[in-house]
């Protein structure tokens, strides 16, 4: 991670002059800085440079933003749910509209290109709209008991003040499809964005007030020290569910805190998705595929293409023409024209992916093209494909996040399956095959939450998404996404 540095302000800068962002802290609706006055340093990872300063959260602030969730929470749950989805209609048009000016902010403070960053807008905003139209549908059941002497009620009722945990990888959408379903249930919230990016979430806040979103139902708290706020949190039983996103070992750690307080989670962790051509796949549509699932978001995503496995029969040509796309790829400043792969987050993560491609290196892999960092200022690593890549190699095993694709061949279906499902992650799979019944017994054998079959993108709003094993727990979006907000009553009623 970059380093954060917070250090006390005599003059808190509010509004950056360079991004329409206000800097302080969103708590309970006011706007204000941290109870010490400190500020954290938000860098560009394209230059290396600090872009601006951020209010830094305390722990007190988190239990005043609690205070102010708590009073409200009864109120928000009873106002009606269309006003609620109205909130998050508005909100919705607001971001699309905005769209220029978010993107920018979300490319300075994440990397990733603008383009990269208008499809995030959308693609978060669409969350905002989904849930508005799943405000109004929440039901409840009328039944008969067995034995014909009751009627059994049931009924859908918020979960209470939720703590939402988000990455700096998805910066607006990672929020999104948290606070549209918790907003459309009757919930309120505080959300911790990551620290690196935490911008984006500060301006999504100023669009929800700006929709009418009730002061109180929602702070947003960036914080340099995660553990601290969170504790506090935790350690308060108003507080009634955790939804996070991240990574696997800071998953199992709240998993721990929450089993203590015994709070509801959702929990959307680290993936090493591998990338299957079968030899009867279409292989431009697979490369087509592969270009998306690898380098989307700089590969940086917890759904990108970690394993490449492909069939021995077309495993040459599919190298020849992945490579061949992947050295043609422009690497720069995400804000410049042109431009499709932006830096990577920090030093740490560009260190990382080249720890990666020099194990696999050492293990015997060749890299086709790619392979190291260029010289200059920010954190960039070039667009690789490495071929021959031994079982042993590290990058089997590790999340790359950086736009680096080992491929493996394989001989049968049993085998792809077999080194597919040997991993303890489980959210995504990539599927390519012309043969429908390959299709439908692959894809029932591959031990993920979600299967892209002849398709490199499984994100959807209107899809259930989210992972098995190390992957985590629980869905967001489509029409069950809600449920992870909603607790269900059950009234007997004597008749
Ligand atoms: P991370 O280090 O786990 O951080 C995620 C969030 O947790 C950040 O807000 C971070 O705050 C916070 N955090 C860290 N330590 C904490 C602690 N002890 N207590 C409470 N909060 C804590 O993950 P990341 O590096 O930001 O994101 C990359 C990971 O996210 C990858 O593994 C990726 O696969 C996963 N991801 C999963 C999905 C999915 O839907 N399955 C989607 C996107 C990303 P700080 O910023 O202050 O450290």
């Amino acid at each position: 991670m970059r380093t954060i540095s917070a250090h006390a302000s005599n003059d808190p800068v509010h509004t950056s002059s360079a991004l329409p962002v206000d800097t302080r802290l969103f708590l309970g609706g006011r706007r204000q800085d941290g109870s010490t006055g400190q500020t954290i340093v938000v860098e560009n990872p394209a230059t290396g440079a600090a872009l601006t300063e951020v209010a830094d959260a305390t722990p007190e602030d988190a239990l005043a933003a609690l205070d102010a969730a708590s009073a409200v929470q009864e109120s928000w749950a009873v106002t009606p749910p269309r006003e609620r989805g109205e909130i998050l209609r508005r909100a919705y048009a607001l971001l699309t509209e905005r769209e220029d000016d978010l993107a920018r902010i979300i490319t300075l403070e994440m990397g990733k290109t603008l383009d990269e960053s208008r499809a995030e807008v959308a693609y978060g905003a669409d969350y905002l709209r989904w849930f508005s139209e799943e405000a109004v549908r929440i039901s409840g059941e009328w039944k008969i008991n067995a034995a014909g002497n009751a009627r059994v009620l049931t009924m859908r009722q918020p979960v209470g003040p939720c703590l939402l945990i988000t990455p700096w990888n998805v910066p607006l959408a990672m929020p999104a499809r948290k606070i549209g379903p918790a907003i459309a249930a009757g919930c309120t919230m505080i959300l911790k964005p990551a620290a690196q990016t935490p911008l984006t979430a500060l301006y999504l806040a100023e669009v929800l007030a700006e929709a009418g979103l009730p002061d109180g139902v929602l702070s947003v708290l960036p914080t340099s020290d995660a553990g601290g706020l969170t504790d506090a949190l935790f350690a308060d039983d108003r507080i009634r569910k955790v939804s996070f996103t991240g990574s696997t070992g800071v998953g199992r750690l709240l998993l721990e805190k929450s089993a203590a307080h015994v709070l509801r989670t959702s929990m959307e962790l680290g993936g090493n998705a591998p990338f299957i051509v079968c030899a009867d796949a279409d292989v431009d549509a697979a490369v087509d595929g592969a270009m998306l699932a690898k380098i989307r978001n700089n590969g940086e995503a917890c759904v990108a293409a970690n394993r490449f496995l492909v069939h021995v029969d077309v495993a040459d040509e599919f190298s020849a023409k992945f490579a061949d796309r992947m050295r043609a790829l422009r690497t720069g400043d995400g804000t410049e024209p042109g431009v499709q792969v932006g830096p990577l987050i920090d030093a740490a993560q560009r260190d990382k992916v080249a720890g990666l491609v020099a194990d696999a290196i050492a293990r015997g892999g060749r890299v086709v093209t790619g392979g190291s960092s260029p010289e200059g200022a920010g954190y960039f690593f070039r667009p690789t494909v490495i071929t021959d890549v031994p079982a042993t190699a590290r990058i089997n095993t590790e999340e790359i996040f950086g736009p680096v694709a080992p491929i493996r061949v394989f001989h049968d279906d049993d085998e792809a399956i077999r080194v597919a499902n040997d991993t303890e992650f489980g959210l995504v799979a990539y599927l390519y095959t012309r043969d429908i019944s390959r299709a439908v017994r692959l894809s029932e054998r591959l031990q993920t939450g979600m299967v892209g079959l002849n398709r490199g993108l499984v994100s959807d709003p209107a899809a259930p998404f989210g992972g098995i094993k190390h992957s985590g727990m629980g869905r967001e979006g489509g029409s069950t996404g809600i449920d992870e907000y909603l607790e269900t009553k059950y009234v007997a009623l004597a008749v």
